[in-house]
């Protein structure tokens, strides 16, 4: 068997989105399962849509995305050319012909048979005339045109129903249609993998395909990705570009792992780490209906996926969150206090957006902000108590967090103190919030230095 070699065929008129992330997805896991290539084509045709920076952005949402082509991208338009030559070729086959029916002629006759599918009174003259004209393809009279579809099934579509379609434009361009079937044909695509938008296209791709004699490769068209709600993909629900999830502070693997899900799965696995998701996927367990884009569901995988990531990573990562929040820049001390509070700071939050607005309290300049509900309470806590405190914190000296922790209950015991008389003198001080991570740990990973600076400064 052919080795399977998959493209995804983006028209960069635009960032790319997320429904054009997980076609993108889908193409490169099958090509991989199946120790295959995958390919990026850029369907540039139309010119006065396509900008380069949308071609950038393109490729970096794939690179972050870690959706690695093989090979160098593949430009449409750099392949007019060869495209003209194949219409050529059909011509040469008596597989199309030269129609002189002028543009208006053409728009009389659609008005007056408003239900017909065009076929030009040209198409048995073989004639090779000067004047302008297009070519077209000799679609057949009867019969039928069948696609076996991955997800859609067998679908038949009567030949009556197909019109005989322009392949070159009088002016020698060639129209989309047969642009996509040579490309795919002489980069060896197997599968076509792609929306479902393209699905009754297929049909007069095939007739191109047989009518050079070429290999038809398989299909299967992925159903649209709907809002939770189930109405088409708006911004509101989710329809944004690749590179605002990295924003948002979604990882890429939880953003993989998410889109992955959403039209295909594996009985009831939420979580498929990206070894298994090589191993497991295939084109029966495609989604047959719409999936529905969930915000809820994309932030517990982040979650999951934040849990798991390096510590290093995640600091290095919340770190411009942080100096956009604190107007400044973060010094490598800072960077490495970061590090140090990620095991306890990880497991809270679901983006690294949040994970930020978590941490900043560490690297923050003093006096800190004080969140109004826990500036109230410590209003309400003993000058005395907090005054005792800051000794026994000055006298510690075994600053580990078990160290820290029995100190305090100790001086809780002897105190007569509770927990809840102490607690908010440190939280509020160390982290102006009430909300903070636990207070021993943050203790051991701020210093005994900066815990007295705090302790002390006035808030
Ligand atoms: N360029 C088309 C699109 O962006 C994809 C065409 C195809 O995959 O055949 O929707």
């Amino acid at each position: 068997m052919n080795k399977t070699i998959t493209r995804f065929a983006p028209s960069p008129t635009g960032f790319l989105h997320i429904g054009g992330a997980r076609t993108a997805l889908f193409n490169y896991l099958f090509a991989k399962h199946n120790g295959g290539k995958f390919m990026l084509r850029v369907e540039d045709t139309d010119r006065e849509r396509s900008t380069k920076a949308a071609v950038d952005a393109i490729i970096d949402g794939m690179e972050w995305l870690g959706l690695h082509t093989d090979g160098v991208p593949v430009f449409q338009f750099s392949r007019a050319h060869r495209h003209a030559e194949v219409a050529l070729q059909l011509l040469e086959r008596g597989a199309a012909y030269r129609c002189y029916v002028t543009a208006e002629e053409l728009a009389k006759w659609r008005e007056e048979n408003p239900n017909k599918k065009f076929r030009s009174s040209y198409r048995e003259q073989n004639l090779n005339e000067e004047k302008p004209h297009v070519i077209r393809l000799k679609s057949p009279l009867e019969g039928y045109v069948r696609i076996h579809d991955h997800v859609k099934g067998e679908v038949t579509v009567q030949a009556e129903e197909l019109d005989d379609m322009v392949l070159l434009r009088s002016d020698n361009t060639p129209v989309y249609m047969l642009a996509v079937v040579v490309d795919d044909h002489d980069m060896n695509v197997t599968h076509v993998i792609r929306g479902d938008d393209h699905f009754t296209n297929s049909f007069r791709q095939k007739l191109i395909y047989e009518a050079m004699g070429w290999h038809v490769p398989e299909f299967a068209h992925l159903p649209l990705i709907h809002g939770a709600d189930g109405a088409k993909l708006s911004k509101r629900h989710g329809a944004l570009g690749v590179d605002e999830y990295r924003k948002m502070g979604y990882l890429p693997e939880a953003l993989r792992n998410y889109l992955l899900r959403l039209g295909w799965s594996h009985g009831d696995d939420e979580i498929i780490s990206d070894k298994d998701a090589v191993a497991w996927f295939d084109l029966a367990h495609l989604g047959h209906s719409p999936a529905r884009f969930d915000f809820e569901k994309l932030n517990a995988v982040n979650l999951h996926y934040i849990k798991l990531a390096d510590n290093q990573r995640l600091a290095d990562l919340a770190i411009p969150f942080i100096e956009e929040a604190l107007n400044k820049k973060l010094t490598v001390a800072d960077n490495l206090l970061i590090r140090e509070a990620m095991p306890f700071l990880k497991g809270r939050t679901n983006t690294i957006m949040a994970l930020a607005e978590d941490a900043k309290f560490l690297v923050s300049d003093l006096p800190l902000a004080v969140e109004a509900k826990a500036a109230e309470k410590l209003k309400n806590s003993s000058l005395e108590v907090q005054a005792k405190l800051n000794s026994v914190v000055s006298d510690l000296s075994d600053w580990s967090k078990t160290g820290i922790e029995s100190a305090i209950h100790e001086f809780m015991n002897r105190e007569n103190l509770k927990m809840g008389d102490i607690g908010p003198i440190l939280r509020v001080k160390l982290t102006g919030t009430m909300s903070s991570p636990g207070i021993f740990d943050v203790m051991a990973v701020l210093g005994k230095d900066e815990v007295l600076k705090r302790l002390n400064s006035p808030a």
